[in-house]
């Protein structure tokens, strides 16, 4: 039997844990940029699943890689080899050009992944005393959940009574290549810069446009990685397929000097998969990667044959439907609709973003439920989209809409915004 949003809702209330506060909607089927409900009615999926869902939901090319590989083999773990695993390290590597790809499952493990290889490479190769390595990070981060990454998060909801913390790393501001030079000037012991290319979780906040190609400089200046967590900007959701290519208009991934900036260590999860599977992914070349030998790192399901088959997949969604090029058009028209609109409203602040990683700020207090109230009405309207920090709501639609798709919905939100 169906059960109905309001027998869904008090399951998961009565027998699962609370460590969510959903909007109260129960989603049964999704297709592309629309979702349904368990009562059928019809919504554009404004979130994508915090950004996974960039290639549509159900993508039949990655459904049916997933269902192909999963009827013939599903996982070995790494004890052994398996067919699928050294084809997508070879996809992957060629696709972002680095050497090396270390397969895991979940952003928060990448995370982790890409923290383990910066401070083991900090002491084998620079040269770091042990127990010494730092790793800079930037204020109001969002990296994931584990105790070590929460442990040098400053959202007090994430951190506190989970501690002791984790040390070895140093907080600066975000946008600051001053306090990045400083902290870099002032320890010598810095394994890696982590940084988000946009803080995502934040509330998309955007900076300047030479933010990360300063910051790449400044570290390898100071002989420090530079980390850049992907995961929940790359593949082509600001318009270019990484974020760290900046304003890159090619059609898949060219390195240009101008425009790129090379991590040393690239995270990507999320969209990796096209929200069909759990992966997640830490790349680099060998001169990094290589501090990693048998029996210091692992995953029992990372590398598995059905997230080989998946990723590949989804990274061929990626290039054929051109959805970088589609993200950078649509995102330009997006934000330019908004802000006509916000020229005369009173409720929005300012809309940012790029690409289709966007977000408008309410004329409100952190604590107040207007946005959350915002998003209720909307879902009523149509559109699932879901406040970040209290008065700020990320717009981050699949990457597969079409122009007439998002012209709906700018009618949608700037129809339900005059009712605030
Ligand atoms: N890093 C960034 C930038 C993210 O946005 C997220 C998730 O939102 C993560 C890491 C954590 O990923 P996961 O939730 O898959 O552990």
């Amino acid at each position: 039997k169906q059960l109905t949003s309001q027998e869904a809702i008090a399951l998961e209330d009565k027998h699962g844990a609370h460590n969510y506060h959903p909007l109260p909607v129960v989603l049964k089927r999704g297709e592309g940029v629309y979702v349904w409900d368990v009562e059928d009615k019809k919504y554009y999926d404004f979130l994508s699943a915090y950004s996974a869902v960039n290639q549509g939901h159900c993508h039949p090319a990655i459904v049916g890689a997933m269902t192909k590989q999963a009827e013939v083999l599903t996982l070995t773990s790494r004890a052994f080899h398996n067919d699928m695993l050294g084809r997508y390290e070879e996809y992957a590597t060629d696709y972002f050009k680095f050497d090396k790809l270390l397969p895991m499952n979940t952003g928060a493990e990448a995370v982790e992944t890409a923290i383990k290889i910066a401070r083991k490479w900090a002491y084998e190769k620079k040269g770091v005393a042990e127990h010494d390595a730092q790793i800079i990070v930037c204020e109001n981060n969002f990296h994931g959940r584990t105790t070590t990454i929460i442990s040098f998060s400053n959202d007090e909801d994430a951190r506190k009574n989970f501690g002791p913390y984790t040390p070895g790393f140093i907080k600066i501001p975000y946008d600051d290549t001053k306090a990045l030079e400083r902290a870099l000037i002032e320890n010598n012991n810095v394994a890696g810069f982590l940084v988000e290319p946009i803080q995502g979780e934040a509330g998309v906040y955007t900076p300047a446009d030479d933010f990360i190609k300063k910051s790449k400089a400044l570290c390898e200046e100071h002989n420090v990685l530079f980390i850049a967590d992907e995961i929940q900007t790359g593949i082509a959701r600001t318009g270019a397929l990484l974020a760290v290519c900046g304003n890159c208009t090619c059609k898949g991934h060219c390195e240009r000097q101008e425009t790129y900036t090379r991590p040393d260590i690239l995270i990507l999860g999320k969209a990796l998969s096209g929200g069909a599977y759990p992966v997640s992914a830490v790349l680099a070349d060998d001169a990094i990667m290589n501090v990693i030998k048998p029996g210091q790192h692992g995953s029992t399901f990372g590398g598995n044959p059905v997230a080989g088959a998946v990723a590949m997949a989804a990274l061929d969604v990626v290039k054929d439907e051109k959805l970088a090029q589609n993200a950078r058009v649509l995102g330009n028209l997006f934000r330019a609709k908004l802000n006509e609109y916000i020229a005369g409203s009173a409720i929005v602040n300012l809309v940012r973003g790029r690409g289709l990683l966007n977000a408008i700020v309410i004329n409100d207090s952190e604590d107040s439920s207007t946005a959350w109230d915002i998003c209720v009405a909307l879902k009523e309207n149509g559109l699932l989209a879901k406040p970040t920090h209290g008065n700020i709501i990320r717009f981050a639609p699949p990457l597969v809409m079409n122009e007439e798709q998002l012209l709906e919905c700018v009618e949608i939100i700037t129809k339900t915004l005059q009712r605030f």
